[in-house]
């Protein structure tokens, strides 16, 4: 759900090189991830193009990008094979020669030298090429410099293919130049990450923000919740500040507890933070969400630190084997905030750790009915946190469906054990 309307940003576009992504056996990934952030500088997405490595094909987009668009972004093509094609094509298009920079060639073959044993290939010298409206961004991740190009009022960069590199040299250099571009706005934005709420109601509870002047929202739904971004647009950073406040105080007064962090604060991040704070490790029993709770806690690199281990339970048998009392799951049924709580304390008590946190649910669709005769619903799961002081348990109700479920699951138990430790 998006009501962003168009407006007076800067038209921007991205051409995205390489054949393997025209094929489909590489993924995209970049044009998302920098589309996404054209917003907060002031640029407005106007196209995504995929092109192979193809010289006349390629020529033509830059061609009709350069045309209809301010900001031309391509990604990818700049290594120093003979199909990486980013360069000629600009080049062609400008019809302009392409020359050996002298001081971009030394440092080539001085990191070249560095790094490895044999000689530069001749063939890597295509990495130092150059045209007369460019400049060079260097890229301290990789080889490939990036060329920055201001003509006629527009700009066209290039931008290196590697995932990594290209995020880097969007956030440390394009994005800040881009934005110091934007003549007489400012732009801040903020996203807000909820948990519990369905993307409708998310979206009922912050309509009012809607109609805020200078302020536009937009609502996201991720594997791990709902997000709200809102942009604020004005003439000076201060007044965008003054409006993205406003309207975060309105956005915290309508979602209050369902938020749970903002930007790029991620859960396992929060966690790990806390647990080092409390000296507490922490140990996991999964069902529902097999491994992918203690995967998420070592995303985190140094989260040996606090984590202890777990164990994947997936049957009865293996529940009791890892010390779920066997009473308790015949009594109450493996989907009960009881088993829940026995889970958490066996994580606990089996790798001698100070938290044990755990999750049993229903992943499926399927509903089940409990020992009592109740109905479980599909997307039900009950997560247990034990910690030295007691053992807290929730139930929560996701969207039925099997992905969905594991990862709102890990999200909510890494929340969870967050509250109860913070
Ligand atoms: P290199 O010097 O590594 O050749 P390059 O700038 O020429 O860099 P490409 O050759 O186009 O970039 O791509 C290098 C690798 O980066 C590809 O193999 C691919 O895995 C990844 N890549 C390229 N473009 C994209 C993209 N749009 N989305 C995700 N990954 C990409
Ligand atoms: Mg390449």
């Amino acid at each position: 759900m998006d009501r962003r309307k168009e407006g007076a940003g800067l038209k921007a576009e991205i051409i995205a090189v390489g054949t393997e992504l025209l094929m489909g056996e590489t993924q995209d990934t970049n044009s998302s991830w920098v589309g996404s952030r054209f917003p907060e500088i002031g640029l407005e997405p106007q196209w995504v193009t995929i092109v192979g490595d193809d010289l006349t094909r390629l020529t033509d987009i830059v061609d009709r990008a350069w045309c209809r668009s301010d900001v031309v972004l391509t990604i990818g093509g700049l290594g120093p094979t003979l199909d990486d094609l980013t360069r000629d094509a600009i080049a062609k298009m400008f019809g302009e020669e392409i020359t050996t920079d002298p001081s971009l060639a030394a440092w080539l073959e001085e990191s070249f030298a560095r790094r490895g044993t044999t000689p530069m290939p001749k063939q890597n010298l295509r990495q130092a090429g150059m045209i007369p409206s460019a400049v060079t961004v260097p890229n301290p991740l990789g080889t490939a410099p990036s060329w920055w190009i201001e003509r006629d009022g527009k700009i066209l960069v290039t931008m290196p293919g590697p995932p990594r590199e290209m995020m880097n040299m969007w956030t440390t250099e394009m994005a800040p130049r881009l934005k110091a571009r934007i003549p007489g706005q400012a732009i801040m934005s903020r996203m807000f990450k909820t948990i519990g709420l369905s993307e409708a109601a998310v979206d009922e509870m912050v309509g009012e923000v809607y109609g805020m002047d200078g302020v536009e929202m937009g609502v996201y739904a991720k594997p791990d919740g709902i997000y709200v971004r809102a942009i604020s647009k004005a003439a000076t950073e201060p007044l965008a500040h003054k409006t993205l406040m406003a309207a975060e105080e309105k956005i915290r007064a309508a979602l209050g507890e369902y938020i749970w962090g903002t930007d790029e604060e991620e859960p396992p991040k929060r966690v790990g933070d806390l647990l080092k704070a409390r000296k507490y490790t922490v140990a996991v029993m999964e069902s529902c969400t097999g491994g992918m709770l203690g995967s998420a806690i070592t995303d985190i690199s140094g989260s040996s630190n606090y984590f202890v281990g777990g164990a994947i339970t997936y049957t009865e048998a293996s529940k009791i084997a890892a010390g779920v009392p066997a009473e308790t799951l015949e009594r109450f049924g493996v989907y009960s905030r009881e088993v829940a709580g026995a889970m958490a304390r066996a994580a606990r008590e089996t790798f001698g750790a100070d938290c044990g946190v755990s999750v049993t649910g229903i992943a499926g669709g399927e509903d089940l009915t409990a020992p009592d005769g109740t109905e479980i619903k599909g997307g039900t799961v009950f997560i247990g946190v034990a910690h030295p002081n007691g053992v807290v348990v929730e139930e929560y109700r996701f969207p039925s469906r099997r992905a969905l479920v594991r990862n709102r699951a890990v999200t909510a138990a890494l929340l969870q054990l967050a509250q109860v430790i913070k």
